[in-house]
């Protein structure tokens, strides 16, 4: 059952650094020039001059939350002992652990493969200096419409393990569950549609570690789907979101495998990214082909990559990542 574990955590978070890695070199890159001139494999240098397989700022993120979710679980093994009792997931996770974790990737390049921060975004930026003046965690995002960058959407998927992981000892409630994933994004990043997207994509990802966890052998298209429905009826009933839900209308409304590619955009908008992530999944059948076709649409080529490289790393499995 471990080794069962250990292989979906290993091909989520492999699948997230890697799709990351491939696509540093290209950031910025316009979808005109990525199509003219597609990108096929790792390299190295480019736009930061960083050896291939260098990580960014999204697989730092995401291991300082793996970190820092695996310390909640340390440190509140008392409370877990029992299984099948109901458990107060809010109070389990330590935001603070992951605060810290993500300031000291931010000014100490802990998480980083060569002691180097050379990636990163304002909004980020901004939460993390507002942890340092003693702002309490889940206050410390922006709340702006300016703040819905894809910085939360990037490093998110941990979540939907510890939620996953832990919903199948314990009970705790869908809206504790939600609650646990918009909290992890306003460190960082707390207007709506950051949240919903966050919320949206662990929905997705747990669907995709059940089927994988559960044996299910559900399509790749029916797996996201289900997490896509279940995002959207959530979403629709909850008066906090449900007047955002015209934002969402790419991705709850219109079947996102179909859309064309020239509505596709690689950019760093939360709800674009999510969308644009989403479509390379459903419209390519490899991991490899997956982060490819994230990285060739251009702009934010890691962080498009990274977002998709988790859940095709989820659904392919750790031995479809090529090894180079
Ligand atoms: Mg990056």
């Amino acid at each position: 059952m471990d080794e069962k574990i250990n292989y979906l955590a290993k091909s989520g978070i492999f699948g997230l650094v890697v799709a990351d890695a491939l696509g540093v070199p290209y950031e910025f890159s316009s979808k005109e020039k990525c199509e003219g001139e597609p990108m096929t494999d790792m390299i190295g240098y480019g736009t930061y001059n960083q050896p291939p397989g260098t990580w960014s700022d999204d697989s730092s993120m995401t291991l300082a939350t793996v970190d820092g979710l695996t310390y909640s679980l340390r440190v509140n093994e008392d409370d877990l002992r029992e299984e099948g009792s109901e458990i107060d997931i809010l109070e389990i996770i330590d935001y603070n652990e992951i605060m810290k974790n993500f300031a000291a990737w931010f000014f100490k390049a802990r998480f980083t493969p060569y002691d180097e921060v050379f990636d990163y975004g304002g909004t980020t930026a901004d939460g993390i200096c507002n942890y340092k003046a003693g702002i309490e965690p889940i206050s410390c995002g922006g709340t702006n419409p300016t703040d819905n960058g894809n910085g939360s959407l990037m490093r998110i998927l941990p979540i939907a393990y510890f939620i996953y992981f832990l919903s199948r000892k314990y009970s705790f409630s869908d809206d504790d569950k939600m609650k646990a994933i918009h909290n992890l994004s306003s460190l960082t990043h707390g207007p709506r549609r950051s949240r919903m997207s966050c919320g949206t994509y662990v929905l997705i990802a747990i669907e995709l570690l059940k089927n994988s966890f559960e044996d299910k052998n559900l399509s790749l298209d029916e797996a996201v789907n289900n997490g896509i429905q279940l995002a959207k009826e959530y979403y629709e009933n909850n008066d906090e979101f449900k007047e955002t839900m015209p934002y969402f209308y790419g991705i709850f409304d219109e079947n996102i495998k179909e859309t064309p590619k020239s509505v596709i955009e690689g950019r760093g908008y939360v709800v674009a990214s999510l969308q644009a992530a989403l479509w390379c999944l459903l419209n390519n059948d490899s991991y490899k082909e997956t982060a490819l076709a994230a990285v060739n649409l251009g702009q934010d080529t890691d962080t498009t990559a990274a977002i998709a490289g988790g859940l095709a790393g989820i659904y392919y499995g750790y031995d479809n990542i090529p090894q180079h």
